[in-house]
């Protein structure tokens, strides 16, 4: 009765006088089985699946703002998995695979559209590269399409394919790709999770930890009084060094902004998301018919939430060389986030560092589309104390003993968030 067609239509006669609110506003208890620092799509996702595939209930999520109002509610929404590498793909498939059942699991509307991406050939050299990457992508079950020109040409003909400077030669297409509205995903998470138990708890800081003699974490002090827990995970994304700095923990692990950018809405022109394999620029449409589009992180480290101009130019300049078109129209908005970037490029699943603690970080700029696998994976790996097979490779020690993975142009490199 409460999300049924019936109850749609008398809140919206009424001005939604009988609408209940979509998870409780828990207040925080003296104790939980598992803290969750940080409630944006991972650490939410991560609290829905301990509920639900390990029966791990007495959980909280911690969030200092409202939930989704980090990097969550600020990224571009495009979720993939062209992914080259054996330590990723596995994993980011496993994410398709959630997202193309996400609504009927959460019963939620998450307006997953699969409209493809298509990552566009500038030379040969880079027509080589994404040959062996869509090849890898279908050995790991991915579905991926090598396009010539003008087969891009017939999908997207407002590309600039005259410009001699960065001729498009073809594509590399995923056309399981596609984007979600990003708060709706917050919250299809945040109602799953608190339908089975979970306490959200916004406008809750965590600003320090409680240790036991030999060092391990037991519980957190926050702005709204310390609460103890037998685990305390960590996805603060954006925050993770500011966080860690707390347990006086150093991170390979580097802050970035990184912008966006919508325009002025206008007809459907962009059937799906396409990326600019020689510059700073990725675009797609949204819904209501902006065109939402983004580059490069800007050049310094920050946690500024807001970007800066010569990015913003560098982002333009990226646009106007393969869609000359975007110059007609007007741009009412442009916001920015807080990368937590690792020096491969690639994500940290940890138990540990300390006893007590579990570390989910390094996103990079890539991490919407890990949402649903992130929280799987993490779940797994707090109730049963072992890393989910998917993540083995997403170790912290691979910075000491060099097994990195090193995902080229899919995870440092700019282009294809
Ligand atoms: P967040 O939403 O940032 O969650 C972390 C939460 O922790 C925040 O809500 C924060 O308030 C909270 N927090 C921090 N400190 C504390 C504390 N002390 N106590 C309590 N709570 C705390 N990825 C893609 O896959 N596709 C894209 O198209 C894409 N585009 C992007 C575009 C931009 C402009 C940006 C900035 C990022 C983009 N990303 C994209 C990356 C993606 O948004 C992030 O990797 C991902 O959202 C990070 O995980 P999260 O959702 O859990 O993070």
């Amino acid at each position: 009765m409460r999300y049924s067609l019936f109850n749609v239509i008398v809140n919206g006669l009424t001005g939604n006088r009988f609408a209940e609110p979509a998870w409780r506003d828990a207040a925080p208890k003296p104790a939980y089985d598992v803290i969750i620092v940080g409630g944006g799509g991972h650490g939410l996702a991560t609290a829905f699946y301990l509920a639900k595939n390990h029966g791990v209930r007495n959980v909280a999520v911690l969030e200092k703002g409202w939930i989704g109002s980090g990097n969550a509610g600020r990224n571009t929404t495009i979720f993939r998995s062209n992914y080259l590498l054996p330590g990723n793909e596995p994993f980011y498939e496993w994410s398709m695979k959630l997202w193309e059942g996400l609504e009927q699991e959460l019963n939620y509307n998450v307006m997953a559209s699969q409209r493809g991406i298509v990552n566009l050939i500038h030379s040969d050299g880079q027509r080589d590269a994404y040959v062996r990457r869509g090849n890898a992508m279908r050995l790991a079950g991915a579905d991926a399409e090598l396009l010539d020109r003008d087969q891009v040409r017939a999908l997207a003909p407002f590309l600039d394919f005259e410009n001699s400077r960065f001729p498009i030669k073809g594509g590399l297409l995923q056309a399981r790709a596609g984007t979600a509205r990003h708060d709706a995903v917050v919250w299809g998470y945040a109602r799953g999770a608190d339908q089975l138990g979970v306490d959200i708890i916004q406008n809750c800081e965590v600003t320090g930890f409680q240790r036991d003699a030999e060092g391990g974490v037991i519980g957190v002090e926050t702005t709204r009084g310390a609460i103890r827990a037998k685990k305390i995970a960590l996805a603060v994304a954006g925050s993770t060094s500011r966080v860690a700095d707390k347990l006086g923990l150093r991170l390979p692990i580097e802050s970035l902004v990184l912008q966006a950018f919508v325009s002025e809405g206008i007809k459907p022109l962009v059937p799906g998301v396409i990326t600019f394999g020689a510059g700073h620029f990725y675009i797609s449409q949204s819904d209501k018919g902006g065109l939402v589009f983004g580059g490069d992180l800007d050049g310094y480290n920050s946690y500024a939430q807001r970007g800066n101009l010569p990015v913003i130019e560098d982002v333009l300049e990226g646009g106007m060389a393969v869609m000359p078109t975007l110059g007609r129209l007007r741009l009412p908005r442009q916001w920015a986030g807080l990368c937590d970037m690792t020096m491969d490029g690639s994500p940290i699943f940890e138990i540990g560092p300390l006893p007590g603690l579990y570390l989910n970080a390094g996103w990079n700029y890539g991490g919407f589309k890990a949402t649903p696998a992130s929280g799987w994976c993490f779940a797994h790996m707090i109730a049963r104390d072992e890393p989910h097979p998917l993540t083995a490779a997403m170790r912290l020690d691979r910075f000491r003993t060099g097994h990195l993975i090193d995902e080229k142009g899919v995870g440092a490199q700019p282009n294809l968030h």
